[in-house]
């Protein structure tokens, strides 16, 4: 567990509608910008699976975003607030391509990240559309510079 100041995170997302949507459990980015972990408990807690993912590092969300190749996905700067905790929910995931006229599910193994109580998007890269105001720039993707 680090300390409960806030700091700097980084996720990817789906964007549905113009929406940001987190690409794992469907939840749909409020306007206010702000991804709340909800469980039984505090959150996140280290004996549950609980917590809003994301990345400390830019390299890593990066690797994630190149993994997925998923030309439609937003990148997202943002504030994280609470204790965080190592996400063992991670790294493997399946995932659906579509990229030739059919479907097709495959495995990838994502960096391991952490997760926190909330996240505060403040900026979002993409080539999306994003239709939805969440009071924060929107970049294009090529804008984030390793
Ligand atoms: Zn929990």
């Amino acid at each position: 567990m680090t300390s409960d100041g806030a700091r700097e995170g980084w996720r990817f997302w789906s964007v549905r509608d113009g929406q940001l949507v987190s690409p794992f459990t469907g939840d749909v980015l409020p306007l206010d910008g702000v991804a709340v972990a909800t469980c039984i408990h505090e959150t996140p807690n280290p004996t549950c699976e609980c917590g809003i993912a994301y990345y400390q590092d830019k390299a890593d969300v990066l690797k994630a975003s190149k993994t997925l190749c998923d030309p439609g996905i937003a990148i997202t700067l943002g504030e994280v607030t609470g204790p965080t905790y190592a996400d063992w929910r991670a790294p493997r995931y399946q995932v659906q391509d579509s990229r030739h006229g059919f479907s097709v599910s495959r495995w990838v193994t994502l960096p391991t990240g952490l997760r926190a109580h909330a996240y505060q998007v403040t900026a979002i890269y993409t080539n999306n559309t994003i239709t939805t105001d969440y009071g924060v720039p929107v970049h294009p993707r090529a804008d984030i510079h390793v």
